[in-house]
């Protein structure tokens, strides 16, 4: 399996999965003209990306969804609920591509499995994704306030995860946002902080695991080299060897990172 964050950040995110036999989206959050150059820019063309999964219906996750299922002709999954919330947002998806995936259910293409599970978040039924191919692991979760324990199972020891760290904590408390949306940020539906993202990290890294992205970094709140060292921090007064056990990678809401084997 191959692993491509095309963009993440709250401006937008889009992440690209193949195997041998598909090649799959999570999430379309830019408008479909940047989606088309991030796949340019690593190699590929959604000409043959063979499924769209969508975790929630925030425009930082759906923008484009619309444009490249008319488009490119794709299948496009969500649960009912996200479907409901997402109404009219992205235009009309023609009733053959829109397909029901409901949260803790497994499909399986091919050589893919796609495993979703529900998160803590203020969207209607927010999900993501254990994508799994010949015994590799690889789990998307942001926009979450928290882990639940019942998910630390799920996804306990992947080879590789992209994992939340939103913002800092004091930025945050700082920064302009109004009292109200800091908040929800803050809270168990919002989304995880530096700190939170790495202890949830910690609880679910293993020796299986090789590579943890960090990503959906607020643009306000937030900055990569702070994000990066926190967790690099956190990670080292607990004895985990970053970059020798597993590499810790950054993530960028323009520039996709390197297409890389799982
Ligand atoms: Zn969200
Ligand atoms: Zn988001």
């Amino acid at each position: 399996m191959k692993v491509s964050v095309l963009a993440s950040g709250s401006s937008g995110n889009v992440t690209y999965i193949e195997t041998p036999k598909h090649r799959v989206l999570v999430d379309a959050g830019l408008s479909g003209k940047k989606v088309e150059s991030l796949m340019h820019d690593i190699g590929r063309t959604l000409k043959d990306v063979d499924a769209l999964f969508v975790t929630h219906e925030h425009s930082d996750h759906i923008k484009g969804v619309g444009v490249l299922a008319r488009k490119y002709g794709m299948p496009v999954y969500a649960n009912t609920d996200t479907w409901d919330a997402i109404g009219t947002k992205i235009g009309v998806i023609p009733a053959e591509q829109k397909m029901d995936f409901e949260p803790g259910k497994v499909l399986t293409l091919d050589d893919l499995d796609v495993e979703s599970f529900p998160v803590s978040h203020d969207a209607a039924n927010p999900q993501f994704y254990q994508f799994h191919h010949n015994s590799k692991a690889f789990a998307i979760v942001t926009d979450t306030g928290y882990l639940s324990d019942r998910l630390h199972g799920t996804l306990q020891n992947a080879d590789a995860y992209l994992i939340e760290a939103n913002h800092d904590v004091e930025m945050l408390r700082m920064g302009g946002y109004a009292w109200s949306l800091k908040q929800r940020i803050l809270s168990d539906k919002g989304h995880l902080s530096n700190e939170d993202g790495a202890l949830a990290a910690i609880d679910l890294l293993g020796n299986k695991t090789k590579q943890i992205y960090l990503g959906h970094l607020s643009k306000e709140n937030n900055q990569k080299v702070l994000a990066h060292v926190t967790v690099e921090q956190i990670m080292q007064n607990r004895d985990i060897a970053v970059d020798h056990d597993f590499m810790l990678y950054d993530t960028d809401p323009e520039i996709a990172t390197k297409l890389t084997v799982i």
